[in-house]
């Protein structure tokens, strides 16, 4: 048995506009991940089972080693079909939101989501959530939307419509966002619900052999190279910093994914709590950040590059050179270990 921990008044709204509900919409943050991709696949597998008339619906393509979970191939890309995905949130009359907690997370969607009238759904576990939703599911204490999830179905007593599909699509995305249950996932209960969803059949090392596990040669070169050449360490701040132009990417055949976890291994040695990774892309230089402890990287992400995240792993943007990014990122550091490292002095 786990907790209740979902508020009883969104679980009758939430099942209320359900069962009211025959077209559903699904739809989740852009650069899809295996929580976004795995919440939403189980999400539409249970309103599937419900006899709703039901599609996901993303930003942009998602990681390739997503498209192994059980439903990938009905995904509905908006960049590749956007007359469809604007008619299929015209028609309607239910849309979850999973895993977002801003309209700006959908990026070529933001537009049709706002203007879309169906009732909504948001189910998310990321900070003060600003979707305008009939239902609001907003847990950041959650590891995953996906666990979330579990737990709306369950008080929706609809745990019996597990199968074996939708326990890998759930562990997917608790996976997915504890970097294979190493990093938040401190809540005991999180593990009897991995328990019940092996019970029902979902298949973990099949999931952390496609996941974390199966990496191109030339994925594996770059991560290599950017290790040895590009990861410089400021041992005074207990920080890291690891940057990659267009050109270095381009001279591995970068493709999307392929820098997914690099920014995690700086942390790997002691004393360094605090990574950054910066790749240069068309128009601008995406932020990555992780840390350990309390060190909140999403206070640096929203101060410093009009981001946010979580506690301990935060993105965002800058606009400007590489070179200038990483000088601006150097320029900070003493500035952020005075107002967030407190307790080592
Ligand atoms: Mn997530």
């Amino acid at each position: 048995m786990i907790s209740r921990k979902i508020d009883e008044h969104q679980i009758s709204k939430a099942k209320l506009l359900i069962d009211n509900a025959s077209k559903v919409v699904i739809v989740c943050h852009m650069s899809p991940d295996g929580d976004a991709v795995g919440s939403s696949l189980a999400m539409a597998k249970i309103m599937d089972k419900l006899g709703k008339d039901v599609h996901i619906v993303v930003p942009d393509p998602y990681l390739a080693n997503l498209k192994i979970l059980p439903g990938a191939k009905e995904i509905v890309e908006s960049s590749k079909y956007p007359d469809f995905a604007r008619q299929l949130f015209d028609e309607a009359d239910l849309i979850f939101c999973l895993d977002f907690n801003e309209l700006a997370r959908v990026g070529r969607l933001e537009e049709i989501l706002k203007e879309a009238k169906a009732p909504k759904i948001l189910i998310d576990h990321h900070l003060n959530p600003t979707v305008e939703a009939d239902v609001v599911i907003s847990h950041p204490e959650m590891s995953a939307t996906a666990y979330l999830v579990f737990r709306f179905l369950c008080r929706l007593e609809l745990f019996n419509f597990i199968d074996k599909d939708i326990a890998q699509c759930l562990l997917a995305g608790m996976m997915t966002d504890t970097g294979n249950f190493a990093y938040n996932c401190s809540d005991p209960e999180l593990f009897v619900v991995v328990a019940e969803l092996i019970k029902k059949g979902a298949d973990k090392e099949k999931l952390y052999y496609d996941l974390f596990n199966t990496r191109s040669a030339n994925c594996m070169r770059l991560n290599a190279y950017a290790i040895l050449n590009k990861m410089e360490i400021f041992e005074d701040y207990g920080a890291a910093l690891i940057s990659l132009s267009r050109e270095e990417l381009n001279r591995f055949h970068y493709t999307k994914g392929d820098t997914e976890g690099l920014v995690n291994r700086p942390l790997a040695v002691p004393g360094i709590c605090y990574s950054v990774f910066l790749r240069e892309e068309s128009n601008l230089i995406r932020v990555s950040m992780r840390s350990l402890g309390d060190f909140p990287v999403n206070k640096v992400c929203s101060d410093h590059f009009q981001g946010g995240g979580h506690l301990n792993a935060a993105g965002g943007d800058f606009y400007g050179t590489l070179d200038e990014a990483a000088a601006y990122v150097r320029s900070i550091l003493s500035e952020n270990k005075r107002k967030y490292i407190t307790k080592q002095e």
